[in-house]
């Protein structure tokens, strides 16, 4: 075996099998790899493979997630492969001429989920997991349902009540996940789903589970084989439960020890103001975290009480990062930019570009820095906030109401030509 589940904290390792992802001292088990030769070249000759398993953006970098896994218990869809835009417009409004967009919406479910639940759902139905378990705001949940269906395990989610996104919940349902609505926040389904793994014997999709966020960290990798294994300046992105804060790091921080880039790019994470303990600790030295009550326009990101502080911390230390909250009033104005662009995500991934703009705003990125934003979940996930902002709801200076009118060529004529004044 060449991976260990390793406490960061008192240095206890488990077993690889354990699905027991807390130490008894109850930080959050790593997985650590042993070191591995890899180079650029062997994951370019991988870029564009049609054949399983390299034909997903998360196996092409199996040497550096999951080396132990049997090739024959890979689930894949095949996930990532996501594409990189220029941000055009959206590079103008937040000031940065050399702002790209990662738009992770591009998963098979829709959200960068996918990237973690692929290596942890696979590493579950190799040790025999007969149910699948998570807590989610809801992106998680679809990733669990579908990767569930995949395997044929069935799949249990807990969803925090009239707090999930409209289309989260569909693809949930749809994917047949027993759909559990809990009254109360994502906080208190977050606690009773880690009761519910150890008492009841479910397998955990969390990313308390390691091997999610050995999944997410191929979006860092994929992205720097996109820009040619040169790093940018800044890498950009919302902040919940701080799985991704935590997969970025070690990413960057593996890449550079391997060779694959020659600099660590610096991370800002990006939180709601309503949902920001991460950023008030960043604010005081990381000395301590105060869980918050969440509220957030992003309920992807409404979290309160994260259960990855601590892994977060070690990656905004190693790669000199920074944390920031944003209102939701910039969310939903950075999302009107986004999707006006013509790509869209849904409002907790724009929180990262409403990022950017306050940090060129406050002179911590240069208009001339290389910045990849990233886009965690797609336009469609949140239809309902979409529409409640283009019909006035949220006071937004980019609404773009639809008109209704007789079904006759005059009124057609008046709106074509701009005299109809929408209501
Ligand atoms: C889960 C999620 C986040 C938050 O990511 P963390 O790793 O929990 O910090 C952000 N955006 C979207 C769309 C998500 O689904």
């Amino acid at each position: 075996m060449t991976t260990r589940l390793l406490c960061p904290a008192c240095g206890n390792t488990a077993p690889l099998t354990t699905t027991q992802f807390r130490c008894a001292c109850s930080e959050p088990l790593d997985a650590v790899h042993e070191p591995v030769a890899v180079s650029r070249q062997l994951f370019d000759s991988r870029l564009g493979r049609t054949e399983f398993p390299y034909d997903s953006g998360v196996w092409r970098f199996k040497e550096l997630i999951h080396p132990d896994l049997p090739m024959d218990k890979v689930l894949a869809r095949p996930e990532g492969n996501t594409p990189l835009f220029r941000a055009g417009k959206v590079g103008t409004w937040a000031g940065v001429a050399n702002l790209r967009l990662k738009h992770e919406g591009y998963n098979p479910t829709g959200s960068f989920k996918d990237r973690g639940m692929t290596v942890a759902a696979s590493h579950g139905y190799a040790n025999g997991a007969n149910a699948f378990v998570c807590a989610s705001t809801g992106n998680t949940s679809a990733a669990v349902a579908s990767y569930g269906a995949l395997a044929g395990i069935p799949a249990v989610i807990l969803i925090p009540e009239n707090a999930t996104a409209m289309g989260k919940i569909s693809q949930a349902l749809a994917y047949g996940a027993r759909t559990v609505q809990i009254r109360g926040n994502f906080d208190d389904a977050m606690s009773l789903v880690q009761d519910a793994a150890s008492e009841l014997g479910l397998y955990l999709l969390n990313s308390l589970n390691p091997f999610r966020v050995q999944g997410q960290k191929t979006i860092m990798f994929e992205l720097l084989q996109q820009l040619n294994w040169q790093a940018p300046d800044w890498i950009v992105f919302p902040a919940g439960n701080l799985g991704n804060t935590s997969a970025f790091g070690l990413a960057l921080t593996e890449a550079h020890a391997l060779g694959l880039i020659d600099r660590v790019p610096r991370m800002l994470a990006v939180q709601a103001a309503g949902s920001a303990p991460f950023s008030a600790s960043f604010a005081e030295d990381f000395r301590s975290i105060e869980a918050v009550s969440p509220q957030t326009v992003a309920t992807a990101i409404r979290i309160g009480n994260p259960v990855s502080f601590n892994r977060a911390v070690r990656s905004i230390r190693a790669t000199n990062g920074v944390v920031t909250h944003v209102s939701d009033t910039d969310i939903l104005e950075a999302k009107a930019i986004v999707d006006a662009f013509g790509i869209g995500a849904e409002p907790a991934s724009c929180a990262s570009v409403a990022g950017v703009r306050q940090m060129v705003d406050r002179g911590l990125i240069a208009p001339g820095d290389s910045v990849v934003a990233l886009l965690t979940g797609h336009l469609l996930k949140d239809p309902d906030t979409t529409l409640r902002y283009h019909q006035g709801e949220y006071g937004g200076g980019h609404c773009n109401p639809p008109v209704t009118i007789d079904a006759t060529l005059e009124a057609l004529a008046a709106v074509v030509s701009g005299s109809e004044n929408p209501q």
